[in-house]
């Protein structure tokens, strides 16, 4: 997608502060932080919410989730302590970027109900 942020973050056509980077996903410093830890997690393939979803997916979602969403929060220093994986899907979803990314927020202590 020419016109996506996150894909143009993939391609390394605009800068990011990667974290992480494999074949599938790469994870970057969000540019407003709400947390001391405040990442993204994005698919390197353009998918543009959790409601897009195909099956064909799976896999992927899961590697987000079992390999690299526990593996940062460790990396990243939040594990003990504990985090949040937030993904905001659509306009009432508060998703301002359509193309699915996870936030990893720690490092203080979060709040319950979100806003
Ligand atoms: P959401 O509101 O869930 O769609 O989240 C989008 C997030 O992307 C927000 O937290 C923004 O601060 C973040 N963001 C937007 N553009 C960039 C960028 N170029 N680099 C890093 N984070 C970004
Ligand atoms: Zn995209």
């Amino acid at each position: 997608m020419d016109d996506c942020v996150f894909c143009m973050i993939a391609d390394g056509k605009i800068p990011a502060q990667k974290v992480y980077e494999d074949e599938k996903v790469i994870a970057f410093k969000d540019l407003s932080p709400q947390a001391p830890v405040h990442v993204l997690i994005i698919p390197k393939k353009h998918i543009q919410s959790v409601a897009k979803l195909q099956s064909e997916d799976k896999d992927l979602v899961s590697h987000i989730f079992v390999d690299v969403a526990p593996k940062l929060a460790k990396d990243l220093g939040v594990d003990d302590g504990g985090f949040r994986l937030v993904i905001n899907t659509g306009e009432d979803g508060g998703q301002t970027v359509n193309h699915l990314h996870v936030h990893l927020l720690g490092g203080r202590k979060m709040t319950w109900p979100p806003g």
